[in-house]
């Protein structure tokens, strides 16, 4: 028989099979030989008390085998000679359209401007030591796009609970350790995402699609209003009555590209702010209110929301025992984020810290659609500037932040590229500012101890999500003007995050295949 179970047990019993077992007879009045296996279904930290516990859903076999429902990818066909669909990109939105294609019996030519997994690394290196930003491979561009070295956290606000667990299970099924299905919070760590990305790629060359890479994008070719192929910057010509676009955040050519050929855009408001970064110690002290998390917990990550002034101000992407890295895509700009490996075991954490903008606060932002991505850009053109003309961002110590002083000395931050004591009002304007430093305090009530001189402020977090929306057709999921161009994943404006943007990008190889079997 197989009985399933809600239940609160401590840190050392969730972690210990036989201790677990335990746990369970006495929950369930089940005695503790009849039970052969408890098999955790989800897993989530309760830290509201100086107890914590962990909530469980368990699956428990009594005087019944255990069996493991193993996870299988779906049965993927030949389609080396199937209708060709172009993708733009190879994020997760342009990866999952590619296999979703596949699975659908349509090829894909997936075009990325940035390198292989592996050969990407090299210029992260340069960028990090040498302080050289290639504009086709960086953090944010090459394959697997801006998620690769990233923390691979794979929450999502997404509400279907479906297509999430579809994404999950395809990632499992690629080589992600089946924990994922199981945390509430799963995260996979940037060093164990490239391997689940090359498989991808594999899978889908095996199958007969194409993955171009140090391809850049460089015109979308458009007839009568439909779509006929793509340009790259070797000037080839690729005809297609499909084009999938999914070429991210960050991609301000592609932005600049369809303003010029009048291809309708418009400015979206984004959040920006700071990454912070604290002992990981101090952290877990705080959240988990002890002296020592112990063994078995894992490194604490945060989260606080505030309204301040009117305006949300959040903790965004936070990476316990992480690394703060250089995410600029371009050279005169510096631009931070965050990731983990899959132990998150660095001594410090990070985490964006950002405010809310509305599109009032870009100057003729109804009139101009470049305008929030204007405003991005001068902004982290300002904080290269005053960091010193190199990958090094201004900091300042939080508490001397709020205080508005120049920190007269730093600590060496996980920030490889380095950091240089700047009063951070001379990046801000007047208002992100104050917001920042108002904000800063009163996370301070949430999470006693966080305002500390022990963090450093770094600036700016820019990225966190499009300045710009490529509208689409809310059924067709074409382009409100252009036949055939499916605007697609966080740069379009319609995913935040890794799951997300998968979602989308496997639900736009939907409609594109729908529209081209009705045709
Ligand atoms: C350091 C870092 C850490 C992050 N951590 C997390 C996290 O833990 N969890 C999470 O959910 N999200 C995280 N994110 C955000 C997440 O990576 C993005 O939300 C997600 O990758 C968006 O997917 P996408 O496919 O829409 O776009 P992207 O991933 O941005 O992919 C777009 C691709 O298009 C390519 N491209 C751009 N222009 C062209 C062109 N002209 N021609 C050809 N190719 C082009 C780019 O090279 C890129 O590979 C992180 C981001 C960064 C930078």
């Amino acid at each position: 028989m197989k009985y399933q179970y809600q239940i609160r047990v401590s840190p050392e019993e969730a972690a210990n099979q036989h201790k677990l077992t335990q746990a369970v007879s006495r929950h369930g009045g089940i005695a503790l030989k009849d039970i052969t296996f408890v098999n955790i279904l989800k897993r989530s930290i309760d830290a509201r008390q100086k107890a914590i516990k962990i909530n469980l859903k368990v699956d428990v076999y009594v005087k019944e085998a255990f069996t493991e429902d193993k996870i299988y990818l779906p049965d993927y066909q030949n389609v080396a000679n199937k209708e060709e669909i172009i993708i733009v990109g190879a994020g997760p939105a342009g990866l999952f359209a590619a296999l979703r294609c596949i699975e659908l019996g349509f090829k894909p030519i997936i075009i990325e401007r940035g390198k292989d997994v592996r050969t990407r690394r090299r210029d992260l290196k340069a960028l990090n030591i040498e302080h050289i930003v290639n504009e086709d491979s960086n953090y944010c561009f090459g394959e697997g796009g801006a998620g690769t070295y990233s923390d691979g956290k794979l929450y999502t606000r997404s509400k279907k609970r479906g297509d999430v667990d579809r994404i999950l299970k395809l990632l499992v099924g690629f080589g992600a350790t089946p924990e994922i299905m199981v945390e509430a919070h799963p995260h996979i760590g940037t060093n164990k995402l490239p391997a689940i990305i090359a498989d991808i790629r594999e899978l889908i060359i095996n199958c007969g699609g194409e993955v171009l890479f140090e391809t850049r994008v460089t015109d979308i070719l458009v007839a009568n209003n439909k779509v006929t192929g793509i340009k790259t910057l070797k000037g080839e010509t690729i005809n297609s009555k499909k084009v999938i676009l999914a070429t991210g955040h960050s991609a301000r050519d592609i932005f600049e590209l369809l303003h010029r050929k009048n291809i309708k855009i418009e400015a979206k408001a984004f959040a920006l702010g700071v990454r912070v970064e604290h002992p990981q110690e101090l952290i877990d002290k705080i959240q988990y209110k002890c002296d020592s998390r112990g063994e078995f917990l894992p490194p604490s990550p945060y989260s606080i929301v505030k309204q301040i002034g009117g305006r949300g101000m959040y903790s965004f992407c936070m990476c316990p025992g992480g690394i703060i890295a250089p995410c600029a895509t371009a050279p005169g700009e510096v631009v931070t984020n965050g990731w983990s490996p899959s132990k998150r075991d660095q001594p410090t954490a990070n985490s964006g810290i950002v405010i809310e903008l509305r599109l009032s606060d870009f100057k003729n932002a109804e009139k101009n659609p470049l305008a929030a991505m204007e405003f991005q850009k001068q902004i982290e053109q300002k904080a290269w500037l005053e960091g010193g003309s190199t990958q090094k961002v201004p900091a300042q110590r939080l508490v001397d932040f709020t205080q508005g002083k120049i920190s007269t000395n730093l600590p060496v931050t996980s920030y490889k590229p380095g950091i240089t004591s700047t009063d951070l009002s001379e990046v801000f304007p007047d208002f992100i500012h104050k917001t920042l430093q108002e904000g800063f305090k009163e996370f301070n009530k949430s999470m006693r101890g966080f305002l500390t001189n022990e963090a450093v402020v770094h600036a700016p977090e820019s990225r966190t999500s499009s300045p710009v929306r490529i509208p689409r057709d809310p059924y067709s999921f074409e382009h409100v003007q252009i036949r055939g161009l499916y605007p697609c994943g966080e740069g379009a404006g319609y995913a935040g995050g890794i799951i997300s943007a998968a979602i989308d990008g496997e639900r736009c190889a939907e409609k594109c295949v729908e529209s081209l079997q009705n045709s």
